[in-house]
């Protein structure tokens, strides 16, 4: 089975995350996998290692993320491709990374792409069905259960904690929910062992594609973070006196009614 991986760079969202001139500035950041692309990398191994293959894992972004496709590597993926955009890419949006990504598989006939449901930075959630549509296949989203049977796929999918069956078939993209499986940590043997798996490095030109072809389609205009949230006021005294503060406090502090 030739399996795909999509994964994304991500900031650590654990640690401090400090805004400058409008972006999260990238001095002392932590950089890990997207963790949703962790349970499509752990899913991608599970099918290999049942169905045989090979796990390619993709990302586009910049030399950094080589450190994070050793990790994939580590982790059992087979080989690695990095599509560096840093010299050819001025602003990128989910239409540029789905558009490239989507420009790399057109002719690696996927029988099976795994992505994360979402990034926890930039959260839209588009990249996977994106890259599906571009190439004209099936896609199924935040999954929780993958089964393959010759070319017939059985997809179990959470639907904000209710579960849908879907049945469908290969060539498919799938979008990992958290639940989907418990991702591995990379071991010694395997850390060894992905320093010598291949990492190919791609550029623009090498998938045929100008500036003007991954040109965004969006603009951010803004990046701030949430307003720091005030201490909570506790009610004191008799039920109907603390209703009747409730609601005063409603109407004139938070105005909401
Ligand atoms: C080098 C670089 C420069 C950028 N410059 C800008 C900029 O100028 N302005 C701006 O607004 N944004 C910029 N971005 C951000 C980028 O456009 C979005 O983060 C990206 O399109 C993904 O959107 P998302 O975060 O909403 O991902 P989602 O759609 O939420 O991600 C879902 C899944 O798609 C897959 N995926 C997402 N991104 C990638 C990727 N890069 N490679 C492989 N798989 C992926 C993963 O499986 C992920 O779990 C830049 C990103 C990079 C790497």
């Amino acid at each position: 089975m030739n399996i795909f991986v999509l994964m994304k760079r991500t900031f650590d969202t654990e640690e401090k995350i400090v805004i400058n001139n409008g972006a999260v500035s990238e001095d002392g950041a932590e950089f890990i996998i997207n963790p949703y692309d962790e349970y499509a990398i752990e899913e991608a191994i599970q099918v290999r290692d049942k169905h045989g293959g090979e796990i390619t894992v993709v990302t586009v972004g910049n030399e950094e993320a080589e450190k994070e496709l050793r990790t994939a590597l580590a982790m059992g993926c087979d080989k690695a491709v990095l599509i560096n955009i840093e010299d050819d890419v001025e602003e990128s949006d989910q239409y540029t990374t789905a558009k490239i990504l989507a420009e790399y598989l057109k002719d690696k006939n996927p029988d099976l792409i795994l992505a994360g449901n979402v990034a926890i930075d930039g959260g839209s959630g588009q990249v996977g069905p994106r890259v599906a549509e571009l190439l004209g296949i099936p896609y199924v989203t935040t999954i929780t259960k993958l089964d393959i049977d010759g070319s017939k796929v059985t997809v179990v999918r959470d639907v904000e904690g209710d579960e849908e069956i879907i049945e469908t078939s290969l060539p498919l993209l799938v979008t990992a929910q958290q639940g989907l499986n418990e991702p591995r940590y990379p071991s010694l043997p395997g850390i060894m062992k992905a320093k010598k798996k291949p990492l190919e490095e791609l550029e623009l030109d090498d998938l045929d594609l100008e500036e003007d072809d991954v040109e965004a389609k969006t603009k951010t205009i803004e990046i701030f973070l949430p307003p720091k949230k005030e201490a909570g006021k506790i009610l004191q005294g008799e039920l109907v006196d603390q209703v009747k503060e409730l609601v005063s406090l409603l109407h004139t502090e938070a105005k909401v009614v």
